[in-house]
């Protein structure tokens, strides 16, 4: 029995990752406070957050790698084994296929990336480049037009909230979903400020846009008529701001010939939203000082999502909301997350290669096309794909084809199910993690954080997996070689710089961030050595913003250019909490900017086109699908898949379909009911729920559910809807890849008394039983 006390780490529950204290007692994380002291967030905590007991401690974790049977079901086998007989397969399928034939999917759940940095390497060490994520199931579209306006897709675009007259908020719900620091603090000062007000564009009157002083309730699938109507009425009536258009961007004459000739009453008519609003939107506009946009996947997973990030950010450049206090700005990066890789192609399927990143949409096609660079093994860390692609039924078939799937999770998700070998990891609280979503202006912050309770018996940290794994694959020296650059590490971090760049140079095909795991990373306090292959990325960053981090850090004039990256690599990893890795002057924005003028391109020939294309004859839902459905979105209680334990749940247990009263009262079924939900691929049954900020023919489903949870006499039950059941792989952006997740096609039906009786009793079975009663 060890004291209880306080330990100092971040939520892991969203991407804001807010600082975070939890009370550690006899080795299991008991309670959780917001850290007051944390720079970046100053205590916020919201309900998600008190609730992380349930992901730290709970029955379904693994505590021994698993080996499938071919019954389908598992054998308990010794790390060694495992790690030997996955090294075994991975040389054979190199040998045969090729490295190419290998992907990694995931690297990391929601904002923990530590894990990711290692499975890439050894990945790239095998001879692949092929990443799936979350990442390119939801932002690619917007990093392509980044890459075009900006000059790079890993210009990134952050939100000054904090000092805006006016939000404008596109497809997205702060109130519950955050999305950015300390959001309802943000959204009560707005609220009750007179000067500033709060527009909210979005089909169900959702919680933020009950606050706002302006909702356009757009048709579900239109927001690209919207906006552009919104742009058109801006350029009609000259209310663009010449002068930043003149200063800092080029081809707005195109942009601008584009614009007038959209069919302005047409075109808001098919969006359902009265001239008048969309004059009353285009007026606050043009009075706010500072107006900053912020957007979300509801128009980054709806139809037309990467027109939709276009047209968002020629709303921001035609009215000069950039680069100012208030405005959006892009941000600075200690690591990018992503990578650059304009016009590139995956050959077995043709689609894009965004950020660095294939689409999830495409697995299925990239593992079962008869094309001889398909995807023979997939190595998925951290990641569900069964549960979080689009249609599960021909995941599921992909993953039953690859000739090698190895799954690194802390329970056995349904991905792991169809898994030939499954790794236990320790959980993100048992080992050091860091995020690398970063994505504030002008300070951004970066938190290493140390385990606060130690691996679970039987788990390993992704570091040592991926040494063990590297090992047995030949890929990482012995420690005859290693020990001396550790020493070297020891003695000066000038001396470790020359003989790690020396090792590097005539070990090409080694894995860096392994090397420093087992080098520098041993160097560092309280077992953080899993941070070690942050230093280059402090270097690099240090290279490329000297001001902003000697600003972040209070770096003095004796500390010079060459030593400042190292500084900041040493006040990262020493901080226990989250700390300022840059600190930007506003006007420091334009250097972000890769085009060597410095200048934002308004026109991409791509994006006019498909805005030329647009058809409000083919917006809404087809006659044999009439509702449309928003498979997934955040509520109180759901969390992307990390959450196994149902009884974290305090409220909607069972992950019910908003619907509108009226919509239900036509059906014949009334609040609570059991229904069927259909689309063109699949079937759902799930409990309704009456919800009238919802319009006429719209339907909402959250994300994170479907997951199987043993019972306590260990029968495993499904709880709540998986809802990829409904999506289908081709419902996706032609540009991106991404799905078009928040406007699936559906009908709805009746089901039976005895099918709903049996719903009925699995619900009750889950979360009576998951109680423990
Ligand atoms: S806003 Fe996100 S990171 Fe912060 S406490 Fe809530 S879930 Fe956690």
């Amino acid at each position: 029995m060890t004291a209880g006390k306080w330990l100092k780490t971040a939520c892991n529950l969203c991407y804001i990752n807010c600082g975070i204290e939890v009370w550690v007692n006899d080795g299991r994380l008991e309670k959780v406070r917001g850290d007051r002291s944390s720079p970046k967030s100053q205590g916020y905590l919201c309900n998600k957050a008190t609730r992380i007991p349930y992901y730290a401690h709970h029955r379904d974790r693994l505590t021994t790698p698993l080996r499938r049977r071919a019954d389908g079901g598992f054998d308990e086998i010794e790390w060694d084994v495992a790690i030997a007989e996955i090294a075994e397969r991975l040389r054979d399928i190199v040998d045969r296929y090729g490295g190419k034939s290998i992907a990694l999917y995931g690297g990391g759940g929601q904002g923990n990336h530590a894990g990711g940095a290692y499975a890439s390497g050894l990945i790239r060490a095998l001879g692949s480049r092929s990443v799936f994520n979350a990442l390119s199931q939801e932002k690619t579209g917007d990093f392509w037009v980044n890459g075009h306006m900006f000059g790079s897709q890993t210009c990134h675009t952050a939100e000054d909230v904090h000092h805006c007259d006016l939000l404008l908020v596109i497809g997205a719900n702060p109130w519950i979903a955050h999305g950015f620091p300390n959001a309802r603090d943000h959204l009560n000062q707005i609220r009750k400020d007179p000067a500033r007000k709060l527009i909210v564009i979005d089909p169900r009157r959702t919680e933020t846009a009950e606050m706002a002083d302006l909702h356009l309730a757009v048709r579900p699938g239109t927001d690209a008529f919207l906006l552009a109507a919104l742009l058109a009425t801006l350029v009609r009536s000259d209310r663009v701001d010449q002068a930043f258009i003149e200063e800092h961007t080029v081809g707005f004459a195109e942009v601008r010939q584009a614009l007038l000739k959209v069919p302005v009453e047409e075109w808001a008519a098919a969006a359902d939203i009265s001239i008048a609003d969309l004059e009353r939107c285009a007026a606050m506009i043009v009075a706010a000082k500072a107006m900053v946009v912020r957007v979300e996947l509801g128009i980054q997973q709806g139809i037309n999502s990467t027109l939709n990030s276009y047209l968002e950010k020629l709303l921001i450049m035609l009215s000069g909301n950039f680069g100012r206090k208030g405005t959006n700005q892009l941000h600075s990066w200690l690591q990018p997350l992503w990578g650059n890789s304009p016009n590139q192609t995956f050959a077995p399927t043709g689609d894009a290669i965004i950020g660095g990143l294939l689409p999830p949409n495409i697995f299925p096609e990239a593992v079962l096309k008869d094309h001889p660079d398909r995807l023979r093994c997939a190595w998925i860390d951290s990641s569900n794909p069964a549960n979080t692609a689009a249609n599960t039924e021909a995941v599921e078939r992909a993953l039953r084809s690859l000739e090698l799937c190895v799954v690194v999770d802390v329970a056995i998700t349904e991905t792991a199910r169809l898994a030939h070998y499954v790794l236990p990891a320790s959980s993100q609280f048992e080992k050091t993690e860091f995020t690398l979503f970063n994505f504030e202006f002008p300070t951004n912050y970066f938190h290493v954080r140390a385990g606060v309770l130690p691996p679970l018996a039987g788990t390993l940290p992704e570091p040592e997996i991926y040494t063990r794994l590297a090992i047995a694959l030949g890929l990482l020296p012995g420690d005859n070689v290693l020990a001396p650059l550790r020493e070297a590490a020891r003695r000066s971090r000038a001396e470790f710089a020359a003989a790690f760049r020396a090792f590097i140079a005539e070990n090409p095909g080694a894995v860096p961030a392994l090397v420093l795991y087992h080098t520098l990373g041993q160097t560092l306090p309280d077992g953080t050595a899993a941070a070690a292959p942050l230093w280059g990325a402090a270097l690099a960053c240090a290279k490329r913003s000297p001001q902003a981090v000697r600003r972040a850090i209070g770096a003095s004039d004796e500390v010079t250019d060459h030593q400042l990256g190292d500084l900041l690599f040493d006040t990262i990893v020493a901080a226990r909490q989250g700390t300022a890795v840059t600190r930007h002057e506003y006007d420091e924005v334009w250097s972000l900017i890769s085009h060597s003028d410095r200048k934002v391109r308004l026109a991409i020939p791509q994006m006019l086109e498909w805005l030329a294309r647009l058809d409000p004859q083919a917006a809404g839902a087809p006659k044999e699908f009439p509702f449309m459905l928003a498979a997934g979105g955040r509520r109180m209680f759901n969390a992307n898949q990390i959450f196994r334990d149902p009884a974290w749940r305090r409220e909607d247990p069972d992950g019910a379909m908003l619907i509108n009263s009226s919509d239900l009262n036509e059906l014949g079924a009334k609040d609570g009911d059991w229904i069927a939900v259909e689309s063109v691929v699949g079937r759902l049954v799930v409990r309704c729920k009456v919800d009238d900020a919802m319009r006429h023919g719209q339907l909402a489903l959250p994300h994170g559910y479907g997951q199987a949870y043993p019972t306590l006499d260990g029968e495993r039950l499904i709880n709540g809807p998986r809802i990829n059941l409904l999506t289908e792989s081709g419902n996706r952006d032609p540009i991106a890849g991404t799905p078009y997740h928040k406007n699936v096609a559906v009908r709805l039906a009746l089901v039976s008394a005895h099918e709903a009786a049996a719903y009925q009793s699995q619900s009750e079975r889950i979360h009576m039983r998951a109680a423990g009663q």
